[in-house]
């Protein structure tokens, strides 16, 4: 599961560049270095679209003159093709179409003051879980940098607009897998916590991975200073593969090994992801054999009923299920909540967006 076969997205954009790149290429372009200041603070301060800042008459001179004379680094990443809203008003669902045509979506959830953008990595996904509407797509292609942070500037810049409100956490669990797409994530993510831009905190980050072990280990030697949440649904490596055909790569022993060196490495626990399935992995069974699998883990278990898709036949689990698998973990000293799935109703599911989009278009 490399990157180096995959298409690599558009030329570099302006939301792809960080703060040390901007100074050198401002610099290499023969204007002083201290402008990358003015142009930030326009950018992630103000909101400035970057197809605006050319016509920014508050700007340093050379500022101004450089802007005017950039081709493409400008130009927009991603523009809205289709929104809606959950009928609470709590969740807001945003399809967005790339420069090449590709659609992705982002969630942006929360009540007052806990706002939380959920963003897409890729345009699909290549991992192929069963039950996951992004999984039965395919894959296309990575995201790049800057279609990563559009997609959070574009949240923020819809909280400013409704209530002047700030974005308070970002979870990378739109479409596709994280750490397939390491790098461009791994920038997209300097680039919203720095202090001088948008300067979200990166406690308040959750990288989601299906249990890509080389992306954690690597996280963990280059202590990423971002929560990690690891997508588990199964508890031996039979019952994992079959939901998630991608486990075959990365056997679950190597997995939680992963886990265990993640946690020491940041000081940091997991979080456990679980897609509570009626009949196929809710059982309190199962729920002691997960328990087995994290023993001496520091993790916190995300029981999530399964939000239904049109290529997967299975349901979600009920409330009482739910209820005495926690008792499980609960009685193994493993914390762990029943996290509804907002906003069904506006397809909150990661992928749902888009599958009915394209369901509808093809009708
Ligand atoms: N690829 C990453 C992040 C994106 S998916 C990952 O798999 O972790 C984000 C989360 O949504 C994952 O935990 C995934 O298992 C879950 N998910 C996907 N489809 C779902 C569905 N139909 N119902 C409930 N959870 C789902
Ligand atoms: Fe990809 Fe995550 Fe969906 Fe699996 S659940 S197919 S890894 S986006």
């Amino acid at each position: 599961m490399g990157g180096a076969d995959v298409m690599t997205p558009m030329d570099p954009r302006l939301y792809g560049v960080t703060y040390s790149g901007l100074e050198k290429l401002l610099e290499s372009q023969g204007v002083k270095a201290v402008h990358a200041r003015a142009l930030w603070s326009a950018l992630y301060q103000d909101l400035v679209p970057p197809a605006e800042l050319k016509g920014r008459e508050d700007f340093p001179q050379p500022l101004k003159q450089w802007c005017r004379a950039q081709e493409g680094l400008m130009d927009p990443v991603l523009s809205v093709q289709a929104a809606v809203s959950s009928t609470d008003g709590l969740t807001r669902k945003v399809l967005l179409s790339l420069a090449d045509g590709q659609t992705i979506e982002t969630v942006l959830m929360g009540y007052p003051g806990r706002h939380t953008a959920c963003v897409s990595t890729q345009a699909g996904c290549a991992m192929g879980c069963v039950f996951c509407a992004t999984g039965q797509m395919g894959f296309a292609r990575h995201l790049d940098t800057a279609e990563i942070v559009g997609q959070i500037v574009h949240d923020q810049v819809m909280l400013r607009r409704e209530n002047g409100e700030k974005l308070r956490n970002v979870v990378l669990m739109g479409m596709g897998e994280p750490l397939h797409n390491y790098e461009a994530v791994m920038a997209a993510l300097e680039i919203v916590t720095d202090t001088r831009g948008l300067n979200l905190g990166p406690s308040r980050i959750t990288v989601s991975t299906v249990g890509h072990v080389p992306g954690i280990l690597r996280m963990a030697e280059e202590k990423r200073p971002y929560h990690l949440a690891v997508s588990l649904h199964g508890a031996t490596q039979e019952d994992r593969a079959r939901l998630i055909p991608a486990a075959r790569a990365w056997p679950l022993e190597e997995l939680i090994g992963a886990c265990h060196t993640y946690s020491r490495e940041t000081g940091r626990g997991v979080f456990v992801e679980w897609t509570l399935i009626a009949g196929k992995n809710d059982s309190p069974e199962q729920a002691g054999k997960l328990a087995a699998c994290l023993a001496g883990l520091k993790s916190h278990v995300n029981l999530i009923p399964l939000n239904p898709t049109n290529g997967f036949a299975g349901a979600a689990t009920g409330l009482v299920a739910a209820g005495a698998f926690q008792r499980v973990l609960a009685d193994a000293g493993i914390p762990s909540t029943v996290r509804q799935r907002r906003g069904i109703d506006v397809a909150a599911g990661c992928g749902q967006l888009k599958a009915e989009w394209v369901g509808l278009r093809s009708t």
